[in-house]
């Protein structure tokens, strides 16, 4: 389903890309290509008592010291059968205090980032590295990524993306297991536990270096075509 020219122009205004860009994306026959959700969505059965076991063991975790500070936990949000799988670094303030993923300002970024790719947050599964919130946003620290990993892995099983988007640095380097800054990282299809991975920029990082915003559509661009050639 092609987006109309009103639309569009709504989603890079969104995103903070002028319009005068947003020419060569016309050129691309991506979006255009694109199938319309809902013949995407090709739901297979998703153990349920797994998933609500899963989520049980998360909301009562108490692996590492986060869940000394935390408000709640954030196990993410979402399609569990969903075929894009974007994980962010850790909850922050708003996330702790609402229990989901992305809903501060990065969040409304990142929601309007997903509708330039004519994705909805429903669609998609959105969580996080960590699963508690860091005190006063302070990067993860290693034991906690440890103490969390097979959460997140055990969120990858059951789920069975066919892609998965790190949002940000952290994410990435997480993942991918390097030091590799992001701008090295994006514009490639990775690999993370046998399935695609793609590095995206941060949307608390594009809210503070704008400019940027032109490399993530080009990356969102770039994650559209992958997905439909993998
Ligand atoms: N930043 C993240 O990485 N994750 C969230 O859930 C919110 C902000």
């Amino acid at each position: 389903m092609a987006l109309s020219e009103n639309t569009r122009l709504h989603y890079l205004t969104a995103l903070g890309i002028t319009v005068w860009q947003s020419r060569t994306v016309e050129a691309s026959p991506v979006l255009a290509e694109m199938p319309s959700p809902s013949t995407r969505i090709e739901p297979h059965s998703l153990a349920v008592d797994s998933w609500e076991t899963l989520r049980s063991q998360v909301a009562q975790c108490e692996r590492c010291t986060l869940c000394t500070t935390r408000t709640n936990t954030v196990f993410g949000e979402g399609n569990p059968n969903a075929k894009w799988f974007f994980i962010g670094e850790a909850p922050g303030q708003e996330e702790d205090l609402q229990g989901k993923p992305f809903v501060g300002e990065a969040g409304k970024l990142l929601t309007e980032m997903l509708r330039a790719m004519q994705l909805t947050r429903e669609e998609v599964f959105i969580a996080n590295i960590l699963k508690c919130r860091p005190p006063h946003n302070r990067d993860p620290h290693a034991d906690e990524i440890h103490a969390c990993r097979d959460y997140l892995f055990e969120q990858i099983a059951l789920i069975n993306p066919k892609m998965i988007v790190a949002v940000g640095r952290i994410s990435a380097q997480t993942l991918l297991e390097t030091h590799d800054p992001i701008g090295k990282l994006r514009g490639k299809v990775h690999h993370f536990q046998e399935k695609p991975l793609i590095a995206i920029y941060h949307p608390a990082y594009l809210l503070r270096t704008p400019i940027e915003k032109r490399k993530a559509w080009q990356d969102l661009q770039f994650a559209l075509r992958s997905f439909e050639i993998i």
